[in-house]
């Protein structure tokens, strides 16, 4: 085991934002044109270099850098993503009304069912879409003109924008309220929606059970008090080097792609909805007649969508749609301008590949 590689991702684990500066579009190549985290950072925190993101001192942590990044190369960690919508469906399992607020509105009745978040501007729209499926009453507790006076001056922008976003996806509509309402009885379930989140916690107990076990190298996980009864030290050394180093690759290879977790959360909601399949929402790209193969796409693209093969005297260039995050760092290299990004059916994203171009050679 490599105790500095678990050193340093243990501590990566520790701050609120994961950088990556290996997905940094403008880092990758100079001809990166995004300036989308620095444009919206609203403390003028995030400067970019040859090959780092640095953020200083005066970062208030609201995440509209992550909301805006295409590529995640900055994001969130806590509240991450994936544990925002847990909360959230958790809380709305057990009460009538919850309220989505930010921590600069702190809603002090504690008998009120509520979710906290940073700014509401770090919650992208995938999130917004996946939420309002299975959370009907979620309210925005917004008093009125209180982003005019907040420090994350741009939150405003991106919450509206990102909110608006969602509720054309999903076709809903949430609540957006000044004020604050007691449910005055106990939630009266019916019997699906009682039925739904029963099942939809035993998939999340026994998913993280699995994850736990795949971790594990699908050994049984027994605790350490058991083992030390058992076993003789060596033993459970050995046993410990093989289990930490296996966590080890499994946390860095979930933080080498970060931008899964949004794409995911999208690409299950387009999966279960017809209507949402035949939307335009995404953009993927297309290569032109012209191109010349020489692969620069392919080789700088930071999620590896695109890929070049040499197979049976034919060369092709193919797309994995669900990994391409709309970055445009392919449309801003291709010297020829002989790729594009254009609008598809979001069923398009569930294909497994699509072959770009090919030339025989
Ligand atoms: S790719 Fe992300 S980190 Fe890089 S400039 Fe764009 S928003 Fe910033
Ligand atoms: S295919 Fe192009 S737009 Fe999509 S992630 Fe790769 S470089 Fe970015």
């Amino acid at each position: 085991m490599n105790i500095f590689k678990l050193v340093n991702v243990m501590e990566k684990k520790m701050t609120p934002l994961s950088i990556e500066p290996n997905l940094c579009t403008r880092i990758i190549s100079p001809k990166g044109s995004c300036n989308s985290c620095i444009d919206y950072c609203p403390t003028n925190s995030i400067t970019i270099m040859k090959n780092k993101i640095e953020i200083n001192d005066q970062c208030v942590e609201c995440g509209l850098c992550t909301t805006v990044c295409p590529t995640s190369a900055i994001s969130l960690q806590r509240p991450s993503l994936n544990q925002l919508v847990t909360d959230i469906i958790q809380k709305y399992a057990k009460n009538e009304r919850v309220y989505l607020h930010c921590k600069r509105m702190p809603i002090s009745n504690s008998e009120i069912s509520s979710v906290t978040v940073p700014c509401l501007g770090m919650i992208p729209r995938e999130v917004w879409v996946s939420i309002s499926r299975m959370c009907e009453n979620l309210a925005v507790y917004h008093p009125v003109e209180c982003c005019r006076h907040c420090e994350v001056s741009q939150g405003e922008d991106v919450w509206r924008k990102e909110l608006g976003a969602g509720e054309a996806m999903s076709g809903k509509r949430f609540l957006i309220t000044a004020e604050i309402q007691k449910s005055k009885q106990q939630p009266q379930y019916d019997h699906n929606r009682r039925s739904f989140f029963t099942t939809l916690f035993s998939e999340i107990k026994s998913t993280n059970k699995l994850a736990i076990q795949e971790a594990l190298g699908g050994s049984e996980v027994q605790s350490y008090r058991e083992k030390l009864q058992d076993d003789p030290m060596s033993k459970v050394k050995k046993e410990w080097s093989a289990v930490s180093t296996s966590i080890v690759e499994k946390v860095t290879n979930e933080s080498a792609f970060p931008y899964m977790n949004k794409r995911k959360l999208i690409l299950e909601e387009i999966m279960k909805s017809d209507s949402l399949q035949k939307r335009n929402d995404y953009r993927l790209p297309t290569i032109l007649p012209d191109c010349n193969f020489c692969g620069a796409c392919t080789t700088l693209c930071p999620t590896n969508a695109l890929s070049k093969e040499e197979k049976d005297r034919c060369t092709t260039i193919t797309l994995q749609p669900h990994k391409c995050v709309d970055c445009h760092l392919c449309e801003d290299i291709c010297f020829f301008q002989n790729i594009l990004l254009q609008g598809v059916p979001n069923n398009q994203l569930l294909s497994k590949k699509i072959a770009l171009a090919e030339k025989p050679n």
